[in-house]
């Protein structure tokens, strides 16, 4: 970082004085420099900050006008707030219960009301003094629950009129005192005001900052300078002000966080490697010859990414994503023969023990016996008996399982790999840069990575949380699978519909398929997990369905009586759970009436039935997950969505939606749009996204895009970013601790 700091230059009597003649402050100015030494002590306590950057990226959450009062209705007991309002009554009383006097001060928004109290020992009249009736000011402090009532106690408190006394003495303060007044999120010790203070004691001596985005992109996107738009989001004079002053942020932070993105991609491919390229007459050629199935066009130009990526010095660096039964695993497999044909070997990284049991199956039988016998697929997970991780290990490190599969524990130091040429991630979120740097150490060389994920990842996230790597996706699913008929059913329309929905499951479980039947509670009391949908206001307040009734009924129903029914969900144990689920996959048990613990890891071929009961309940994503469950094996599924909203409602839309399309990918984009990124980034796990400040990757997708388009050709010719030093230092302030050291170690 550069960091030419502003000396705090000798005064008088070699005393520092804040004076105009001192160093302009920069970025990099420690707080130590800028703010009294108490003050710089002070931010570092309550928010760790240390540098002028850090305490002017400080935000305000919020700007309150000195005009128009806030309702004071919301305030949540153990918030931090600060609030503008009139001084309605000031009373002080004596403690009847020990020695003391406690002032009651009421104050308004104009509509509701709210009580500030303050403790004293002695006798408090100056401070009835300071507050008196129809005085306005901000009042600062955490709010907490008396009396079934909310209140602040001992809060901090400024009246507008000890401010204008303040800027009596002070010409230089009555600058300050601007119509809209910055709110900033606080703590107890750090209020918002005192934080207003030392930033615009700052400001003052702040200077011309160096811009991070090139004056040609701000023409383009009319942006105000970066000097501008610090100085106007902390210290507008409308709100013209700081709606610009955001606009230009939001923009910078997109800009940013893609040129970041895209050098550590580029300096990942700078890294050398060996090549990994499949040979004539290798394992690759006998795999394909014997594949009993011709790949969908999604998985041949996947396939083909791949292996140019492999064919390069450079490491790949690629995420592969597509649904569950999309094909992925056979893509993978066929990387990890190439690496085999070179004489490397392969590892794939499972979440879970079971998973990567699986894996270890479907991989031996897609081989075949004697690719498997000459490959030897070797399974290396924590919780193999000890003399069978031994002989892993020994297979692992001697090279002759050329394709390891495991969990987590094929991080830990006692394993070591002869020649690993590839890795194998499955599922993304999971494996955090830190465990995937872990991984690339083992080899001589940076092995090769590929990502899987079968959670479609929205357009804009995948730029902003996996923009470092490269996308190959698959959308189609192989031929023969995508025969699931989705059907909503309106109950509130048509009672008699019902009858109709245990009819059409009847008609498949005739078939000798079985089925699932979801519901959101799991007794009338019980709701399974919080639904991401409440009903509509003023809907019908009919209870939830739930699997205890709807057991019962059901087990009433005279064409479902030849079929065993069995309810399953999160109360139960986790043996209970697993041997409900295993007489499932056997067949001994018919239909599940189930809430959405189904939803994970189930593969059960035989299922075709899905009935989604108050299918308003559940999110887009949630509801295709579900649905997912059904129409695995070669038989079609159905699934019948069942909802009490009314028609045109947006319930009965997103329902609808869910009905009109099998794709994913589609649904993903609505589900971001619907929820907004908060819940969407939430259950994805924290990324790069999760530190953005003022972007929103639900509304800012164009812009997005447009930065990342630009930042490809800046760091397309100058990969080191050295023609834009304020960038690279904008980079650099970004990155935390474990980047840092990923980047250092290219
Ligand atoms: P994923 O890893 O994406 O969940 P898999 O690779 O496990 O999907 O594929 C699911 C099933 O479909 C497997 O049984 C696999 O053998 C089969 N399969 C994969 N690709 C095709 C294809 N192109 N045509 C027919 N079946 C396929
Ligand atoms: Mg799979």
């Amino acid at each position: 970082m550069t960091g030419s700091s502003a000396a705090s230059g000798p005064g008088f009597d070699g005393v520092a004085l804040p004076s105009p003649q001192l160093e302009p402050l920069t970025l990099d100015t420690p707080l130590k420099k800028a703010l009294s030494p108490a003050q710089a002590t002070a931010l570092a306590k309550a928010f760790g900050f240390q540098t002028v950057n850090d305490l002017l990226s400080h935000y305000p959450r919020d700007y309150a006008d000195r005009e128009v009062l806030r309702p004071l209705n919301q305030l949540t007991p153990g918030a931090n707030i600060t609030v503008i309002a009139d001084i309605i009554s000031a009373h002080e009383k004596r403690m009847s219960s020990r020695p003391g006097t406690i002032v009651e001060v009421v104050i308004s928004d104009g509509g509701g009301q709210f009580t500030l109290t303050f403790f004293g020992k002695n006798s408090q009249q100056w401070r009835l003094d300071q507050l008196r009736p129809g005085l306005r000011g901000s009042f600062s402090g955490k709010v907490r629950m008396y009396q079934g009532q909310s209140q602040l106690a001992n809060p901090s408190y400024k009246t507008f009129e000890s401010e204008e006394e303040e800027a009596r003495d002070d010409p230089a303060l009555k600058l300050k005192h601007k119509p809209l007044i910055p709110i900033y999120a606080a703590t107890a010790a750090e209020t918002s005001w005192n934080l207003q203070t030392m930033i615009d004691q700052v400001l003052r001596r702040l200077g011309t900052l160096p811009d991070p985005v090139p004056e040609d992109l701000r023409v383009v996107h009319s942006l105000l300078d970066h000097t501008q738009a610090i100085r106007w989001i902390h210290s507008p004079d409308d709100p013209e002000q700081w709606m610009a002053a955001q606009e230009t942020l939001r923009f910078t932070e997109a800009w940013v966080l893609q040129c970041a993105l895209m050098q550590r991609h580029s300096l990942a491919r700078e890294r050398r490697t060996q090549p990994r390229v499949p040979t004539p007459g290798g394992y690759l050629e006998r795999f394909d010859a014997a594949l009993p199935f011709v790949l969908t066009i999604d998985q041949e130009i996947c396939a083909v990414e791949i292996a140019a990526d492999m064919a390069r010095s450079g490491p790949m660096n690629r995420l592969l994503q597509g649904e569950v039964g999309s094909g992925k695993t056979v893509v993978a497999l066929r990387a990890m023969l190439a690496v085999a044909d070179s004489g490397g070997q392969a590892a794939l990284l499972a979440p879970t023990e079971v998973l990567a049991g699986q894996h270890l199956r479907s991989i031996t039988t897609l081989l075949g016996p004697n690719l498997a016998a000459e490959l030897m697929p070797t399974l290396l997970t924590g919780k193999l008996p000890v003399a069978q991780k031994r002989k892993a290990l020994l297979r692992t490190v001697s090279g002759q399982s050329r394709i390891v599969i495991g969990t987590h524990a094929l991080l830990s130091d006692t394993v070591t790999f002869f020649d690993l040429g590839l890795i194998v991630i499955d599922e993304q979120h999971r494996f955090g840069v830190d465990q995937r740097e872990t991984l690339r150490l083992k080899g001589a060389e940076p092995p090769h990575v590929l990502v899987m994920t079968a959670t479609p990842i929205p357009r804009t996230i995948a730029m902003t949380m996996f923009g470092d790597l490269d996308v190959s996706t698959i959308r189609m699913l192989p031929a023969g699978r995508q025969g699931i008929r989705s059907v909503v059913v309106p109950m509130g329309e048509n009672g008699a519909l019902f009858g109709r929905v245990w009819a059409s499951l009847a008609q498949e479980l005739a078939l000798g398929r079985q089925g699932f039947v979801v519901c959101p509670a799991i007794s009338p009391a019980e709701i399974e997990d919080e639904a991401d949908f409440a009903p509509p206001p003023g809907d019908d307040p009919r209870p939830l369905f739930n699997v205890e009734e709807v057991l019962e009924g059901m087990r009433g129903v005279a064409s479902l009586a030849p079929y065993r029914l069995e309810a399953l969900h999160g109360r139960m144990t986790s043996e209970e759970k697993d041997r409900i689920m295993r007489s499932f996959a056997a067949g001994e048990i018919d239909i599940l009436v189930a809430t959405t613990v189904i939803e994970v890891g189930v593969d059960v071929p035989n299922a075709s039935a899905m009935v989604v009961l108050d299918a308003d309940r559940f999110g887009v994503s949630q509801l295709h997950q579900l649905r997912g469950r059904v129409g695995r094996g070669g038989v079609p599924g159905l699934c019948l969505l069942v909802t009490n909203s009314r028609a045109g409602s947006p319930a009965r839309q997103r329902i609808g939606d869910v009905a009109a399309t099998l794709d994913g990918f589609v649904l993903a984009e609505l589900d971001l749009a619907l929820r907004g990124e908060g819940n969407v980034l939430g259950d994805m796990q924290s990324g790069d996204g999760s530190k953005l400040r003022f972007l929103r990757v639900a509304v800012d997708g164009d812009m997005i895009a447009e930065a990342r388009q630009a930042a490809y050709h800046l760091v397309t010719g100058d990969p080191g970013i050295r023609t834009n030093p304020a960038l690279r230092d904008a980079i650099a302030r970004r990155l935390n601790d474990s980047e840092r050291t990923w980047l250092n170690k290219g």
